[in-house]
């Protein structure tokens, strides 16, 4: 099966129209039309091989929606005709034991759908049955892309760290990411305070259901708040002043890093020491979860704010995501 894409043949390369051929497929492998593609910031890194594992040419896009064309002979669960999501993941191995207990996401022999193959800045993508995400009835095919990448990256934490409806907790950096976990959160029934150091994104935020917008450069305004949050999401992939943010967690608090920040962070022992505070971290979530999430989106109404694009205005809108101008998350569209 041919396939038309867009790809960037070399480093920070602007994307050029790029064709190939899928082969046969697999017996588990699915084929899938793509309609709706979000762009990611991991879209980003890779086009730049910030994480030094690139194969050029690379294709990018991992917030995929469309529909199943073809299936191999062994494939279970989706049929030709049914409309699907496809995220980071494209395929597991399914028989490791991460696998085996549900966790997909955590298999060491997965397979990333744009490391070292190609995604959804396409007409067409494949990958195996177990990441093709049927999606439930009446969900906004337009606006769902990103919920498959960003979407559960930052609904899994909630579940991982066993946030209560009657929680206080924070969001630092509402963007791409932080915007959907701030509705997710609001929606879980928590009073959410967002941290963020962009006033012209505030009366935004609040919109969304924020209690409070605290300035995250004033230390002040950090203090303000010390002690009150069981929860706090870190979004963002740069360093912060983490030992502020662990001085914001009540006792028992959690601190839940989705932001791949690259440089070490430096957390004092004494700050998780005395109030019994705890640090992680999580990729994206499993194929179970990500269905129930979408579940769960439709259930409220929760999508991501969403910038729409044609698919050959590709690299329009990665500038424009690039130079920080997107609210909140940019889709392209296929014609
Ligand atoms: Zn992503
Ligand atoms: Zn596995």
């Amino acid at each position: 099966m041919k396939v038309n894409g867009y790809a960037a043949t070399e480093q920070k390369a602007r994307l050029t129209p790029y064709s190939y051929d899928l082969g046969a497929i697999g017996s588990e492998q699915v084929d899938i039309k793509v309609f709706y593609c979000g762009i990611c910031h991991s879209d980003l890194s890779m086009i730049n091989n910030d994480w030094g594992m690139t194969q050029y040419p690379i294709v990018p896009g991992h917030e995929i929606i469309g529909e199943v064309i073809a299936i191999g002979n062994a494939v279970k669960n989706v049929r030709v005709g049914d409309k699907v999501g496809l995220g980071w993941m494209s395929a597991s191995c399914m028989s490791c034991e991460q696998c085996m207990d549900g966790e997909h996401h955590l298999c060491s022999k997965g397979e990333a759908t744009i490391v070292g193959r190609n995604g959804g800045f396409a007409d067409k993508v494949r990958g195996h049955w177990s990441w093709a995400i049927p999606l439930p009835e009446g969900i906004d095919m337009s606006k769902a892309g990103p919920l498959l990448c960003g979407g559960i990256t930052v609904f899994n934490p909630i579940i991982l760290a066993g946030v209560k409806p009657t929680d206080k907790v924070g969001v630092i950096g509402i963007g791409g990411l932080g915007h959907m976990a701030l509705k997710f959160l609001k929606h879980w029934g928590c009073e959410v305070i967002a941290f963020s150091s962009n006033p012209n994104k505030k009366k935004a935020i609040l919109n969304m259901g924020a209690s409070q917008v605290i300035d995250s450069t004033s230390p002040e305004e950090l203090e303000s708040i010390t002690g009150k949050l069981n929860f706090i999401l870190n979004t963002t992939n740069v360093s912060l002043d983490w030992n502020s943010y662990l001085t914001a967690l009540a006792p028992k608090g959690r601190f839940h890093t989705v932001g791949a920040v690259l440089e070490p962070m430096a957390i004092p022992a004494f700050s998780l020491i005395m109030g019994e505070k705890s640090v992680g971290g999580s990729p994206i979530g499993s194929p179970a979860l990500t269905k129930t999430m979408l579940e769960f989106c439709v259930r409220h109404k929760i999508y991501p704010d969403v910038e729409e694009f044609p698919m050959e205005k590709v690299n329009e809108a990665i500038e424009h995501l690039e130079n920080g101008k997107a609210r909140f998350r940019v889709v392209l569209k296929n014609k």
